[in-house]
């Protein structure tokens, strides 16, 4: 059994159930358990076109094997319509793989962990948010990297995908 983090983003549609429905279609798999859910964020869109995103972060315990998890990642992204016109597009779902307990690889269909992950204030806030003392090996504690994304535009949502209590309106 593996620890890993997903991300999960959107920018078309009703974001927010279409992650909700995401994550039970992802919690359906046998070999995959959740662990935890964040808040929902807003974000301003980077080196992307198109409106805000909303972002959650999964936390979860899993048989699968790195290449098996993005299998079902993928096929869950494709259930929810996504299509690739053109790099960056904008997506009903994006699911990636932030980090898979004791694997680090730098391939071209799997990099793990996801390269971008300090860059970005949509994955670091909901990462934290659940997990305050994340540790990136070769990086250090995530929230290191909280000043160097405070310049990106995110807000936390009231919501109902965590059990943060706070109630979506
Ligand atoms: P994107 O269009 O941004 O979702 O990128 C999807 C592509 O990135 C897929 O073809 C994956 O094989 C590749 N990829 C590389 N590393 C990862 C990762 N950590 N999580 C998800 N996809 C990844």
């Amino acid at each position: 059994m593996a620890k890993a983090f997903i991300g999960f983003g959107g920018n078309i549609g009703d974001a927010r159930q279409i992650i909700i429905d995401a994550i039970v279609c992802l919690a359906q798999h046998i070999e995959v358990h959740i662990i935890n859910k964040s808040c929902f964020y807003q974000s301003a869109p980077v080196n992307a076109v198109g409106g805000d995103y909303i972002n959650a972060v999964v936390e979860i315990d899993t048989e699968l094997n790195p290449y098996g998890l993005l299998y079902v990642c993928q096929t869950i992204e494709q259930q929810f319509g996504r299509e690739r016109p053109f790099a960056n597009a904008p997506r009903t779902l994006d699911l990636d793989i932030l980090f898979f307990e004791g694997i680090q690889q730098d391939h071209s269909d799997l990099t793990i962990p996801h390269p971008r992950i300090t860059e970005r204030s949509f994955v670091v806030l909901p990462l934290l948010e659940i997990c305050p003392d994340f540790f990136l090996p070769e990086h250090g504690p995530l929230k290191a990297f909280l000043p160097q994304i405070a310049n990106q535009r995110i807000k936390r949502l009231t919501c109902k995908n965590c059990d943060c209590g706070l109630q979506l309106h």
